[in-house]
């Protein structure tokens, strides 16, 4: 499950990331508010922890912006503002929790499992004869089980969860891989290839986009 924090202190920025990381989930962490609105908007998040002072945009800003736009995953603001007036004008802007700084971690994943309830990683991700069942992670194909290697599950996985979205290999070494660093992007292709056999036909769903990564067509 996706998570984008967007907090500009360093520290409690990477102690979320590596804290979250931990607990299964997928981390997006921006230390500005601009940057952090530009990600909450381009892309799916399944839930927001949302600072409040922030540089450039505030983390109200942020909120109101996407509630705007119809963006309704759940918001929690992580702010040392705790008066009934701040409280207040958070949940007017669309919050949906807050959590006094300085936070204790378990709170904030209990806080945040409460948002979460009902949206749970899908039982099962089909598209055309390509079934794939994330809990016991299995792969079939016109119903007949494909063996897929722990990284070969994941990528597909990854890809089948953003149907229709075009992935660069910078963005799935990092979130697939956890590499930081362009360099090794061949990797991705070297799987993709590995995929494709041993999808068949339902490789068809899995298109190359030239001289940027790839995507599962809808
Ligand atoms: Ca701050």
């Amino acid at each position: 499950m996706r998570v984008l924090v967007v907090e500009d202190e360093i520290g409690i920025a990477n102690f979320l990331q590596q804290g979250l990381e931990e607990e299964g989930y997928r981390v997006s962490i921006c230390n500005n508010g601009r940057e952090g609105l530009k990600l909450a908007l381009a892309e799916e998040f399944a839930i927001l922890l949302l600072d409040w002072n922030l540089p450039e945009f505030s983390g109200l800003q942020i909120c109101k912006s996407i509630r705007e736009k119809g963006i309704n995953s759940p918001v929690i603001f992580l702010t040392a503002r705790d008066t009934t007036e701040d409280i207040i004008k958070g949940l007017q802007a669309g919050a949906n929790d807050y959590i006094k700084k300085p936070f204790n971690f378990n709170e904030l994943l209990e806080r945040m499992k409460v948002q979460l309830r009902g949206k749970e990683a899908p039982q099962r991700l089909v598209l055309g004869s390509l079934e794939v069942l994330p809990g016991s992670r299995q792969a079939f194909v016109k119903g007949e089980e494909i063996h897929l290697t722990q990284k070969e599950f994941e990528l597909l996985s990854y890809l089948l969860e953003r149907k229709g979205e075009v992935c660069s290999r910078s963005k799935i070494i990092e979130d697939v891989w956890d590499i930081h660093f362009d360099y090794e992007t061949g990797v991705i292709d070297v799987y993709v290839n590995a995929l494709r056999k041993k999808l068949g036909e339902a490789a068809a769903f899995l298109k190359t986009v030239r001289g940027i990564g790839y995507m599962i067509q809808k």
